[in-house]
């Protein structure tokens, strides 16, 4: 995840409360559709989701090796008319207070951006809008259950206000939700299936939950049994959705 690009020289620099980042990958051409894109990951994140795969961005700080902003934004000038786009990701990146500038940033170089989050920041979600070209949100489960995947409790409530945002902004966006039977029976992603649509979720997706790097004894070693979700709780989502799947990844 640390990963530094080639051409990256690392510098001293002495800012003030300088932006968190996590990690950088150089490129990526799946982390925003149909784009080409590197994907900066901020360090953060207020969840502790069972299945997460990046415990080690969870907490706020720096990683050492990692490229500072400044560098990042030199490295960019030498990527314009090679990349589309800058995706930041995390952690949760809305925990990022720099993460509006970044955005500015970005987009003053011709780049699109692009964010990955699970709304946990609202206010400042609205001050990243404006500069945003897509959006790949993140719903753990039905919004009044978010304490059986977080383990935050009440945290489905900044979700769904920034859920609401991102659809009222009129920026692309989509939802997708990772799915294990521990967190989500059928008739869970039924439901909640049946609120995004309600609130006019276009793009949906559902990602199957992979152990691989993750330290759940809830969720365990396993892979997920075949036949979850069933066949029949996929075609009765697909019909709800104008775009749907299920991702193996
Ligand atoms: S919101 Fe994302 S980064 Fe935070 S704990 Fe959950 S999976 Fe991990």
């Amino acid at each position: 995840m640390a990963e530094v690009a080639p051409g990256i020289a690392h510098q001293s620099r002495d800012l003030p409360n300088p932006p968190k980042i996590g990690g950088f990958v150089s490129f990526s051409s799946c982390d925003y559709p149909g784009q080409l894109a590197c994907v900066v990951f901020l360090s953060g994140c207020p969840w502790r989701c069972h299945y997460c795969h990046n415990p080690h961005l969870q907490k706020r700080e720096t990683v050492p090796g990692v490229p500072v902003w400044a560098e990042l934004l030199g490295w960019l000038e030498q990527r314009r008319g090679l990349l589309d786009a800058v995706v930041f990701c995390g952690g949760e990146p809305l925990a990022e207070k720099h993460l509006p500038a970044m955005l500015r940033d970005v987009k003053a170089m011709g780049f699109k951006a692009a964010l990955h989050t699970g709304g946990a920041y609202p206010a400042r979600l609205a001050h990243c809008l404006p500069y945003l070209d897509w959006v790949g949100f993140d719903v753990k489960t039905g919004f009044a259950d978010y304490l059986n995947v977080t383990l935050v409790p009440r945290s489905g409530d900044p979700a769904l206000a920034s859920l609401q945002q991102v659809i009222g902004s009129g920026v692309a966006f989509e939802c997708r939700t990772t799915i294990h039977p521990q967190l989500h029976d059928e008739a869970a992603l039924l439901a909640l299936g049946e609120t995004l649509a309600g609130l006019g979720v276009q793009d949906y997706a559902l990602q199957r939950f992979r152990p691989q790097g993750t330290a759940s004894p809830l969720l365990g070693s396993q892979p997920l049994p075949a036949g979850y979700p069933s066949a029949a709780t996929t075609a009765a989502l697909a019909e709800r959705f104008p775009r749907f799947c299920v991702r193996n990844d």
